[in-house]
């Protein structure tokens, strides 16, 4: 391990860091708990001194993730963070409340190559990846922040934040292994879900390589024309490439998997799309969850009304298909990808 942050390190990864500097290893396990609670050096009660100052002389420190401003909406409770990374960089997610637990949205990359349509994520291109332990302690610190709030932590989590989590495959799977973790944050594996626009080798060899968060697709479009004219990347991948990788992930892991569309007004909102849709998906163990659009200025593209949105649903139930409206949360404080952050960045530069 070379990096610096020791919010990336695992247990077995922080023994072997104290065995080449001299230290006894058990201390790992002690500094991974603190870890794993967002303690900095200074409240490591049960590290010496000396050890705390011996990581902070070679440059390692404990977390890469900071809250430096969270807003709760008053419709819902939905609370919107933005946080601050070591080199400066801003990333947000939303948590929300539900009745079974806390889901967090987490980002996985600051900015996104895929540029779809809508999307305020995309606006600026990749930037950079996150780290595992940056997309792990985007849940330290709600958590902790959380704890001072006295409400209860964060139970679930949807890689749906910032990014394409699948653009960023080895340290999205270093993510899935440590906040699995019994020793760690120990969230059921059950209760992690990854969406994605649809990386077909990537969705196979995760579950190749025996991973199994509940696979969410970003379709948003009933055909392949549509569809590239929607998200870029449908020009590398069809409709047809992704329902093979999705029954091969579904064979491997037996998780039924989740669709997303979003919906665009006059775009893909017609009764003829959601006959075109439910073809799709025919014979498949799914769900469709209709989103709808967020409006991002940049992008100009309105969301469907009510009315299309619950025609659109009524058509796919006739066909059988399983399908839910996804409730929109924490629209008074600019909830959906990427909003949040363009926000602030336009307000500092002005
Ligand atoms: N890159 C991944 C995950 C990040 S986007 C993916 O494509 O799935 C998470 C979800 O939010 C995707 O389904 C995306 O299509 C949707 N989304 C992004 N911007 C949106 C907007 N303005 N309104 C509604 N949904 C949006």
């Amino acid at each position: 391990m070379e990096s610096k942050l020791l919010a990336d390190y695992t247990l077995e990864e922080l023994e072997n860091l104290l065995v080449e500097i001299n230290e006894p290893k058990f201390r790992a396990k002690q500094l991974f708990e603190w870890l794993n609670k967002g303690i900095g050096f200074d409240g490591m009660k049960n590290i010496p001194k000396t050890l705390r100052d011996s990581l902070v002389k070679s440059g390692y420190y404990p977390q890469g993730v900071e809250i430096v401003k969270a807003l709760k909406s008053a419709i819902d409770g939905t609370k919107k963070y933005l946080y601050r990374l070591s080199d400066g960089n801003i990333i947000e997610g939303v948590l929300m409340k539900y009745k079974y637990g806390n889901t967090l949205c987490v980002s996985t990359q600051v900015g996104c190559r895929m540029n779809c349509a809508f999307c305020a994520s995309g606006l600026e291109g990749l930037i950079r990846n996150l780290s595992a332990g940056e997309i792990l302690g985007q849940v330290v610190a709600v958590n902790r922040e959380n704890a001072v709030d006295d409400e209860r932590g964060v139970t679930n989590i949807v890689l749906m934040g910032s990014g394409e989590p699948l653009d960023n495959y080895d340290n999205v799977c270093k993510f899935l292994s440590m906040v699995s973790d019994e020793r760690g944050l120990n969230i059921s594996r059950r209760n992690v879900s990854l969406s994605t626009c649809g990386l077909c080798e990537k969705i196979v060899r995760l579950a190749d390589d025996g991973f199994s968060p509940t696979m969410t697709i970003s379709l948003h479009a009933p055909n392949d024309e549509m569809r590239k004219e929607i998200m870029p990347i449908a020009k590398k991948y069809s409709i047809s490439d992704i329902i093979k990788a999705v029954k091969y992930y579904f064979d491997k892991t037996g998780r039924r998997i989740i669709f997303e569309y979003s919906m665009i007004a006059g775009k893909n909102d017609s009764e003829d799309c959601a006959r075109q849709l439910a073809n799709v998906v025919k014979g498949l163990s799914c769900h469709i969850n209709l989103i709808p659009l967020n409006y991002v200025k940049e992008r100009g593209l309105d969301g469907s009304s009510k009315k299309n949105i619950y025609r659109f649903m009524a058509e796919l139930e006739k066909r059988g298909v399983s399908v839910t409206v996804r409730r929109s949360m924490g629209s008074d404080i600019e909830g959906a990808c990427g909003q949040l952050r363009r926000k602030v960045l336009k307000d500092e530069s002005n």
